[in-house]
């Protein structure tokens, strides 16, 4: 069979099953992904060092003569060969272990090209098992070696080799997505010679070339690609909810009313959010909005309000959660901000029981139920909306835009009317402006910085063993003083982890993760479980465990919650005002963020601890990030600019799409350019502009079709 580049890697030659497995965790798949898996950096080669120069704990490339006869000992266990080699009066001893064969390639004379560290034995210097070739056999143009992100069990040689196949088999089939003349403007290549150049690079500035080239199309593909599938058409029409000039006096008391539900003061933010909403709601042009507001910022409440306010003109409304844990959480929000007001809510999950669906979804039809709350199970085709106006997603990144638009594109039983819905999107991961200008292409946006008033902001404290006495310290003086305790790990069991959650993944082996199953036992060791009931949570439980559990959590009834990030997303316990997170620095700082915001929300002192053993400087740094920072804003920029390109572990999660070469905070001019550049050739509808439109949307699909999906 022909191999193209949607084969899966499997089919090409030297992937076996094993391998496959193993590329599929760094998310390679197809041959696509391959060729596109770029280096993560290089190790250069190239340079060779004067070998006068060469000293203790060097790495260096040096070129020079074998000194001595290799000789072999085969009694000793590592079956080592030694010689000596040297030049300008530099001697240098070699060994190399278990490798008899090479006691034949080289002679005395030879003149030989070697890469290694130096190291001082018995006060000479040594090369131990270093790279070494005859220098007349040294390709000069492979010295520039990549260096791959990796899992267990892969090398960045096999990478090497493996893309190189995939390269000659269909190198020629990669789609061209930048125009002729920027090409030629901006002095870039054919995409295949640009993968081969990135892969293999003559020297580093050849890398540096292609990788900008990659970046560029990158962002191409996100900034056009988004925009392409986010496309509404031009004539689509919305209902106008609110109408010009003063309210009904009826509806307007049934809007106090419901605004004094709340129990508190709108923020300043809180009541911009709801202005623009309302102005939105006002035009017969579908909004489509995004609210973007920090942890604990209330922007449930936002969403709550908008609907009342559409309910109360008459008008149907949805509000989609990504999970039932957080669906159930609005529902009951909602039904207390609409008590007393007569507005029929209903929650949809997909645990609800056959015939109570039924119900439910007669009651949309018929239009009497008026705010609807719930999963995916909403997103089915044989629900019918009465008067659908209004689409809200939370935390929107878990719900994919193609997912989405079953709804935004109306379906009524006459068929008349309006043919599309307002649409409201709610996220807690705050992005740059220009970020959000290139990931949601023309959204108008909204955003809630202020905090409700009262809130004390929370401490954060790090420390670096898992042993530490502050873990148990702080959970049971917590508990004295009648509070609830959050503890996060970032894998379930020894055997499972949970999606997305590891920052950094390669060359590392997790068995020095705590997961929640330890976790549970080292409580139970600590005396800590057998007074206070422990509650443990993570993605694949059953959903009805999982509603319960949350249920006697939020009750007070679970005194600690030992769960994996499945509560990062919006989970309002205001009692629970202490969060534990082991192994934090498998986690991006927005992550962390998103985790620390679940305490805090009540007007009681919370704290936050972080528990990690890496010693590296960039989890370090993040640990003191969190610790001195509680703005969701400016973690968030930090968080972009910390990963780097091709760091892009964990940014899934947030919506926010798997980049390699481009990244997002530092190359957000270019994103610009790339966007207007490619935009007016598109816009140029010339034979050239549909090729490129063709291959944008082909490629997107390829590369984002994934991360779309989750946006
Ligand atoms: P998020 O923006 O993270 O979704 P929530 O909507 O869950 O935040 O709100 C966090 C908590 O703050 C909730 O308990 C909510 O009742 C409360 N809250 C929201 N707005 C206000 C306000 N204006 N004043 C006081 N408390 C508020
Ligand atoms: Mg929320």
């Amino acid at each position: 069979m022909r191999v193209t580049l949607t084969s899966p890697v499997v089919s090409l030659y030297g992937i076996g099953p094993t391998a496959s497995e193993k590329l599929a965790k760094l998310g390679i798949y197809n041959i696509y992904d391959l060729i596109t898996y770029i280096p993560r950096r290089y190790n250069d080669w190239s340079n060779i060092a004067d070998i006068t120069g060469v000293g203790a704990d060097l790495e260096v490339s040096i070129r020079c003569m074998v000194l001595t006869m290799p000789s072999f000992n085969a009694k000793s266990k590592l079956k080592p060969i030694t010689f000596f080699v040297g030049d300008k009066g530099i001697r240098l001893k070699v060994t190399f272990f278990n490798q008899p064969y090479l006691a034949e390639k080289f002679m005395r004379g030879d003149e030989v090209f070697c890469h290694g560290k130096v190291t001082v034995f018995n006060g000479g210097l040594q090369l131990v098992n270093p790279y070494m070739e005859k220098a007349e056999s040294v390709d000069e143009e492979a010295l520039v070696k990549p260096v791959y992100s990796l899992t267990q069990g892969i090398t960045s040689k096999q990478i090497s080799k493996w893309v190189k196949t995939a390269l000659d088999l269909c190198g020629k089939e990669m789609l061209q997505v930048i125009p002729e003349e920027v090409i030629r403007r901006r002095g870039f290549v054919s995409p295949e010679e640009c993968y081969r150049m990135i892969h293999f690079p003559a020297d580093t500035d050849e890398a540096r070339r292609a990788r900008e080239q990659i970046a560029y199309e990158e962002l191409v593909l996100l900034g056009i690609g988004m925009r392409m599938s986010n496309r509404r058409n031009k004539d689509e029409i919305a209902p106008v909810v609110i109408p010009q000039g003063s309210l009904p006096s009826d509806k307007a008391s049934a809007w106090k009313k419901i605004v004094a539900n709340l129990g508190f003061d709108l923020t300043g933010d809180q009541k911009n959010a709801i202005r623009s909403i309302q102005q939105d709601l006002m035009k017969d042009e579908p909004m489509n909005r995004l609210v973007q507001g920090d942890v604990g910022s209330g922007k449930t409440a936002v969403a709550i309000l908008a609907m009342a306010m559409t309910a109360i003109m008459g008008y149907q409304s949805v509000l989609l959660a990504p999970t039932s844990v957080l669906a159930t959480q609005h529902f009951n929000t909602a039904l207390n901000i609409l008590k007393g007001s007569g507005i029929e809510c209903e929650l949809l999950l997909g645990k609800t029981t056959q015939s109570e669906k039924t119900r439910i979804k007669n009651a949309i039809e018929k239009g009497s139920a008026k705010v609807i709350i719930g999963t995916h199970a909403l997103l089915t085709d044989d629900i019918v909306f009465a008067d659908l106006a209004l689409v809200i997603a939370d935390e929107q990144h878990r719900f994919g835009v193609k997912q989405r638009s079953k709804l935004l594109v109306r379906k009524t039983p006459s068929g008349f009317g309006p043919n599309t819905a307002h649409n409201l999107v709610m996220t807690a991961t705050p992005i740059p402006r220009t970020l959000a200008m290139v990931l949601y292409g023309d959204m108008d946006t909204t955003v809630i910085k202020e905090k409700p008033k009262g809130r004390i902001p929370i401490k954060t404290y790090f420390t670096g063993s898992k042993d530490s006495r502050d873990i148990k310290e702080l959970i049971m003086s917590m508990i004295k003083g009648g509070d609830q305790v959050y503890i996060v790990c970032a894998k379930i069991d020894d055997e499972t982890e949970e999606e997305g959650t590891f920052f950094l993944r390669y060359d590392e082996s997790d068995d020095s993760i705590t997961s929640v199953m330890q976790m549970k036992e080292k409580l139970d060791n600590w005396g800590i479980t057998k007074d206070n009931k422990t509650g443990i949570l993570y993605g694949p439980m059953p959903e009805k465990e999982k509603l319960s559990v949350m249920d006697k959590f939020s009750e007070g009834e679970i005194k600690i919650l030992i769960s994996t990030t499945v509560i990062e997303v919006g989970v309002d316990n205001p009692n629970a005002n202490a969060m534990i997170i082991m192994d934090a620095d498998r986690f991006g700082l927005s992550t962390l963020h998103q985790l620390r915001g679940r305490v805090g929300r009540g007007g009681r002192q919370s704290y936050c601890l972080l528990v990690s053993e890496n010693k590296s400087e960039n989890a370090l740094i993040r640990m003191k990030m969190m610790c001195e920072s509680n703005d969701g804003f400016e973690l968030a920029r930090k968080d972009l600019e910390l990963r780097g390109p091709g760091d892009f572990f964990g940014t899934r999660q947030h919506g926010i799409p798997a980049l390699r070469a481009a990244n997002l905070y530092t190359d957000l001019e270019l994103a610009k350019e790339a966007v207007t550049e490619v935009g007016e050739v598109l816009n140029s509808g010339s034979a050239e502009a549909e090729k490129i439109e063709k291959n944008i949307k082909e490629l997107f699909d390829l590369r984002f079709a994934e991360s779309a999906r989750t946006l």
